[in-house]
């Protein structure tokens, strides 16, 4: 029984004042079950080779490796990463919420763009640190307006490149001039959830500013085009101080055995990666033509580099509207008007099929409001 006159235990001020992730929807407002294209997964799964190591594992009952040394090793030598210099995680998600508990705390600031990934602002709030968001630029990362918004109490700045849910993502030149731009004691974090996504000539140079600065933070994940996400793995790089500072507060064992045997078996078939980012590169464009075709109907595609698009819908036909119409074609996709964005959809590249019946849907709707 509650004994409503006894003082209860109450959650932390800056603890009650996030908003919970909400992740992507998956069933229809019928309760059927929907395509699920809102949460940006791979939808040519995962690599075979990964599958086959985590079903191979026959004992569960020790502990997994608490350094994934094995891990942290081959993509030290995929990526030209001494491993001193790389740390696991439950997802790059466990990685992003340290850096930002590590480097800050109640009266400090992190920053980050208006518009960019989601977990940044519950990061800075769950370590009590104000969350400072600097305006967009037509949607993207807009390094002037970061540069403006740095205070003497900004601690952590948080970059996604390429951006979610914009899709956008700055070139080499731009990353470093933030990087130039702001004191040496704040902590930049590059989030390139998304890079394996551009082609090397695209890339920006995030590894190699690690690599020569002390105040530089890189993470990568396993969830996206490894195709990953059901086992959580995620990994960073940084100057080696930075790295301990993670080791000391992330779980000791944070990375699953299966999880580090299915990551390691995936840097291993690289073959897979190049069919997910050439798969994306033509669907991508495929469905931004589709999209742009309907632009007298007031539609717009944000020009992405991701596994997803941001559409606009700045016409007659609403985001709500739209969510319905995709959903009655059994897809469901990401509205995200507590985001800021009552008026765009982002939609994770599927399969072909998938694409060319939520290009169908959205055609239709536009010719039945006009
Ligand atoms: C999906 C995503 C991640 C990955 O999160 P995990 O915890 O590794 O699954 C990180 N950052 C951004 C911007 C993302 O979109």
């Amino acid at each position: 029984m509650t004994d409503q006159t006894r003082p209860r235990p109450e959650g932390k001020p800056w603890i009650m004042g996030i908003h919970a992730y909400v992740p992507g929807k998956v069933t229809g407002a019928d309760g059927r079950t929907l395509v699920k294209l809102s949460a940006n997964e791979n939808p040519l799964g995962s690599s075979e080779a990964a599958l086959a190591a985590r079903k191979s594992l026959t004992h569960a009952a020790d502990y997994p490796d608490p350094d994934s040394r094995q891990l942290r090793a081959t993509i030290g030598a995929l990526h030209g990463i001494d491993p001193a210099r790389i740390v696991c995680g439950t997802g790059s998600d466990e990685l992003l919420n340290l850096a930002a508990q590590g480097f800050a705390g109640p009266g400090d600031e992190v920053l980050f763009s208006r518009f960019s990934f989601a977990v940044y602002d519950i990061a800075a709030r769950r370590c009590g640190a104000t969350p400072v968001e600097a305006p967009d630029h037509d949607y993207a990362n807009d390094v002037d307006a970061l540069l403006a918004a740095v205070t003497e109490r900004t601690r952590v700045v948080f970059l996604a490149n390429p951006n979610n849910p914009t899709g956008t993502y700055l070139p080499r030149s731009e990353v470093e001039r933030l990087h130039a731009g702001l004191p040496s004691d704040v902590l930049f974090v590059l989030d390139q959830a998304y890079a394996e996504y551009l082609t090397p000539r695209e890339e920006d140079g995030g590894i190699e500013l690690a690599a020569h600065h002390d105040n530089v933070l890189v993470t990568r994940t396993f969830s996206k085009i490894y195709g990953l996400a059901g086992e959580r793995i995620g990994w960073a790089t940084g100057a080696p101080q930075l790295i301990d500072v993670l080791n000391r507060i992330r779980g000791p064992f944070n990375v699953t055995t299966s999880g580090q045997a299915a990551a390691l078996a995936a840097l291993g078939d690289q073959d897979f990666v190049a069919r997910s980012r050439d798969h994306n590169a033509t669907e991508l464009a495929r469905f931004t033509a589709a999209i742009d075709a309907l632009g007298n109907h007031g539609l717009r595609a944000v020009p992405s580099k991701a596994n997803f698009l941001l559409v606009l819908f700045e016409g007659e036909v609403t985001a709500a509207q739209a969510l319905e119409a995709i959903g009655e074609a059994g897809y469901a996709v990401r509205h995200l008007p507590g985001q800021g964005l009552p008026h765009a959809l982002r939609i994770t590249i599927g399969k072909r099929e998938d694409m060319d019946a939520i290009a169908e849907a959205l055609r239709k709707l536009v010719e039945q409001g006009a």
